[in-house]
């Protein structure tokens, strides 16, 4: 038998979540975000599938574009982080990869090349997030620069990006969306300011275009439930299944650096999942796992190929069980905090070496 992992792809639960940030915005535009290998999900894959459904795709930079346009995909590819070096304009403007202007480097080098057709550009605005983007007291005569070059067209879309759209309670969000609003009341040109938590949270926020990322992969942003996150379905289901099982007596140890020790007679079950697979190693004792779908919790510290876990309390665990890591039934978020991280990072860390299997397209 082969080693059990795999990462399931649910493609139907892709276009309900595609769909479901249609309805949330139904005035929008959909820039589908499948940067970074798709946030783990497998790059390919997941832009065929929703090219038919999104009105353009956004990756990171030109080496994940020219990836995609290698598996057949066609709809417009943005560049949310624009381009390095002038070498790239040229086969970005022949490819159709939109590009994102986001600082005094990349708009001079855009406005000296010599291109054979125009670009199309997101002027990036920096409204409170300090990462990228021209400062907003800069914005009006950046466009006017882009609008009077040849190389760009006559459709520069202006955009910003949130800091903390996931906080419903915080007063970021409001102050970043006045401002960008103030700055581009008398400017010509479509807007675009919403990921995922905008989408989901701040329908102010949606203006022309919206970018939606994290929630077609069907998992939600917020820390807390929210009504417009309970219709999303997760895309990736990581499951692998239990090769040992043993009884261990009260006060004896397990796993690496003996962090847990059982507190009562215990029945142990090692499934064949570690970090060298995508589970988090900093997932803490008592991280939530299911199986044979009911949870159970990890014990003990994970190594490179295998967990353990408290199945004590679980009916009839058996050797060959399946065990899932995340999924529908088990948040991949959920799972993130008793790492110390978010799931965004735990679906984007995936390794190749965990096989993603298409689940029923
Ligand atoms: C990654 C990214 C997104 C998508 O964010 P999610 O929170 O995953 O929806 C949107 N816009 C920009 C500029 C990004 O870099």
């Amino acid at each position: 038998m082969a080693r059990p992992n795999q990462a399931r792809l649910d493609l139907g639960a892709l276009r309900h979540n595609i769909g479901h940030a249609r309805a949330l915005a139904p005035h929008s535009k959909v820039m589908a975000v499948v940067k970074a290998n798709a946030y783990g999900h497998g790059a390919a894959i997941i832009a065929k599938t929703l090219e038919p459904l999104a009105d353009a795709l956004a990756v990171a930079c030109i080496e994940e574009a020219v990836e995609l346009r290698a598996a057949g995909i066609s709809a417009p590819i943005l560049l949310l982080e624009g381009f390095f070096e002038e070498s790239e304009l040229a086969l970005a403007a022949t490819e159709n990869f939109w590009i994102c202007v986001g600082n005094e480097r990349q708009l001079s080098c855009l406005e000296n090349a010599q291109l054979q057709q125009p670009m199309h550009v997101w002027l990036k605005i920096d409204t409170g997030m300090h990462r990228l983007g021209i400062d907003a007291d800069l914005a009006e005569s950046a466009l006017k620069r882009l609008n009077t070059t040849p190389n760009v067209a006559n459709d520069v879309v202006l955009c910003t990006h949130f800091a903390s759209a996931d906080d419903l309670d915080g007063t970021q969000t409001r102050e970043q969306l006045e401002q960008f609003n103030e700055v581009c009341k008398n400017l010509p040109g479509k807007l675009s300011a919403a990921n995922s938590p905008g989408i989901l949270g701040w329908p102010d926020s949606h203006f022309d275009w919206i970018r939606p990322g994290y929630m077609l992969y069907g998992n939600s942003p917020f820390s807390a439930p929210h009504k417009n996150t309970d219709a999303l379905q997760p895309v990736m289901t990581l499951s692998s299944a239990i090769i040992s099982i043993r009884d261990v007596a009260a006060g004896e140890s397990v796993g690496y650096g003996a962090s847990w020790t059982a507190s009562r007679p215990s029945k142990i079950a090692t499934v064949t999942i570690g970090y060298g697979d995508g589970y988090p190693r900093l997932a803490r004792n008592g991280t939530p796992v299911l199986v044979n779908g009911q949870r159970a919790s990890l014990a003990g510290r994970v190594s490179m190929d295998m967990i353990t876990v408290d199945v004590t309390d679980v009916e009839d665990a058996s050797l060959g069980d399946e065990v899932i890591l995340w999924g529908a039934d088990l948040p991949v978020g959920e799972v993130a905090e008793w790492a110390g991280t978010i799931g965004y990072e735990l679906t984007t860390r995936m390794p190749a070496r965990t096989p993603r299997i298409i689940a029923a397209p």
